[in-house]
């Protein structure tokens, strides 16, 4: 189950090249470092890609604001077959974003403006931040139906990109289901670089691809009606009991949420953001819940013996998906994570759980997010472990193919090992159309062969 290392060939960029570059880019930095901020993301989550990664650097960060300049670069790397590795904000953690081969990076923040807010939705470009997106959607009365817990840091096209779903999820399903995009502009890596359209099962080709067969340079996404969300944290002495709290409030589609998070009680007390909102000594029960269902939210976590804490934490997400480990990690840089997928049967969800818990005790650490996923709500998770040594991650790994537990593995930065859509076929034969070189991410697609 570990990560293969893929040998990707690095080239130094001439003297030449960099000075036919600043005729396209508006700005170019090449000094130390730049390079290093821009060759990394948060792929140190994980202790394999820490050994893997922390090296790699691009030679060229090339910033871009048109789709006119990104052609223009594009070409000229398919000419002399420089790597161009698309970065938005940086926060993804597989290592998406690093640049093995070296070559360029290409800086997509700037490129940032609202095109236009057509059919109840957004056409941006990809540099804009999901935060802004979030707020100038809610002042129309509309909100994302879905954002990453860095929604604060992270760009819309690195989400797209790079992400898969996150909170919101629990109502409107991941990324990849049809609907949650509608169309994605994508320009080739070819000799004459093409704007594409993406639209229907099309999008497919460039979702989450890691920027492996395309530069994304618009998104049209759907947004969903404004709801003023009220934050819930609730605490429960019984694992069990949060658990099937958790599946209930999960299942009852009358209470109207936004997020449902468990977290086990030593995972808690590092939530610093919110630590004073919840019970450090108990297990929690994070909510994003609408105001008109607070009550009976609060009427059937009583029927758990769990109690409500707080409904006024800010920033709650902050305590949720990657979020959770990230202050984990802060604190002690042993521990690592994995992203499971749970039986969609409450009581085998458990029972699959307690078995986690009885081999590995608290090298395990219980957290789960509730999403609705194949059109039904479903427990994953991205429990919280001890890091040993290799081989007691793989064991890890072991036992959860043993128990039927489901894997999208986040200590690998090759696309077909993470899971999600591994080894989609149509992203790789979209490659073969739209980026011939390779030059695009090399490294991260790895059944594609450059003709
Ligand atoms: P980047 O990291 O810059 O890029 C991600 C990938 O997209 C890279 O492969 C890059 O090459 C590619 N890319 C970027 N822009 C383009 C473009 N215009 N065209 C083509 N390719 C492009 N992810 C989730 O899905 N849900 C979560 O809840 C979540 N929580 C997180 C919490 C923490 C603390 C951390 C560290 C990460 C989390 N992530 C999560 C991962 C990541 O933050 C998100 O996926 C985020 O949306 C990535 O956006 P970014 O702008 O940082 O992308």
């Amino acid at each position: 189950m570990g990560c293969r290392f893929v040998t990707v060939q690095a080239m130094a960029l001439t003297d030449g090249f960099l000075a036919e570059l600043r005729q396209y880019a508006p700005s170019i930095a090449t000094d130390a470092p730049a390079l290093e901020r821009f060759s990394q993301d948060y792929y140190w989550y994980s202790p394999w890609l820490r050994e893997q990664l922390a090296t790699k650097r691009a030679e060229a960060i090339v910033t871009v604001t048109t789709e006119a300049e990104i052609s223009a670069v594009l070409r000229l790397a398919y000419r002399e077959q420089v790597a161009v590795t698309a970065r938005g904000l940086g926060t993804g953690n597989y290592g998406q974003a690093v640049p093995l081969a070296g070559g360029i990076v290409l800086d997509l923040r700037a490129m940032n403006q609202i095109l236009s807010w057509p059919r109840g939705g957004v056409l941006a470009e990809p540099g804009v931040k999901l935060a802004t997106l979030e707020q100038l959607a809610r002042d129309r009365d509309r909100e994302l139906r879905m954002f990453p817990s860095t929604i604060a840091m992270a760009s819309l096209g690195g989400f797209i990109a790079g992400g898969s779903c996150g909170i919101g999820s629990i109502n409107h399903g991941v990324l990849r289901d049809r609907g949650n995009v509608r169309s994605l502009r994508v320009i080739t890596a070819t000799e004459t670089p093409q704007v594409v359209t993406l639209r229907g099962a099309d999008i497919d080709k460039a979702l989450h691809a890691y920027g492996t067969n395309g530069i994304i340079t618009a998104i049209d996404l759907p947004l969903t009606q404004r709801t003023d969300w009220q934050p819930l944290t609730a605490a429960f002495n019984d694992l069990e009991q949060a658990h099937r709290c958790a599946w209930a409030l999960g299942r009852s589609e009358g209470i109207h949420k936004r997020m449902l998070t468990l977290l086990e009680q030593p995972l808690v007390g590092y939530q610093k953001p919110v630590i004073e909102h919840l019970a450090p000594q108990a297990h929690a029960l994070l909510l994003l819940v609408d105001p008109t269902d607070l009550s009976e939210a609060t009427t059937l976590i009583e029927e758990y013996q769990g109690q409500v804490i707080s409904t006024t934490a800010p920033n709650l997400s902050e305590a949720t998906w990657n979020h959770t480990t990230l202050w984990v990690l802060k604190a002690d840089r042993d521990y690592t994570y994995l992203q499971c997928g749970f039986s969609p049967d409450p009581e085998q969800s458990w029972q699959q759980m307690t078995a986690l818990k009885a081999r590995f005790g608290d090298d395990w650490l219980i957290h789960n997010e509730w999403v609705r996923f194949m059109g039904a709500v479903q427990c994953w998770s991205l429990p919280v472990l001890r890091y040993r040594d290799h081989d007691y991650l793989e064991a890890m790994f072991a036992a959860c193919g043993e128990l039927g537990v489901g894997i999208s593995n986040p200590h690998t930065y090759i696309l077909e090992e993470g899971g999600h859509d591994a080894g989609n076929p149509v992203q790789l034969a979209f490659k073969q159309f739209a980026d011939p070189r390779g030059i695009l991410n090399p490294g991260k697609m790895k059944r594609f062969v450059p003709r």
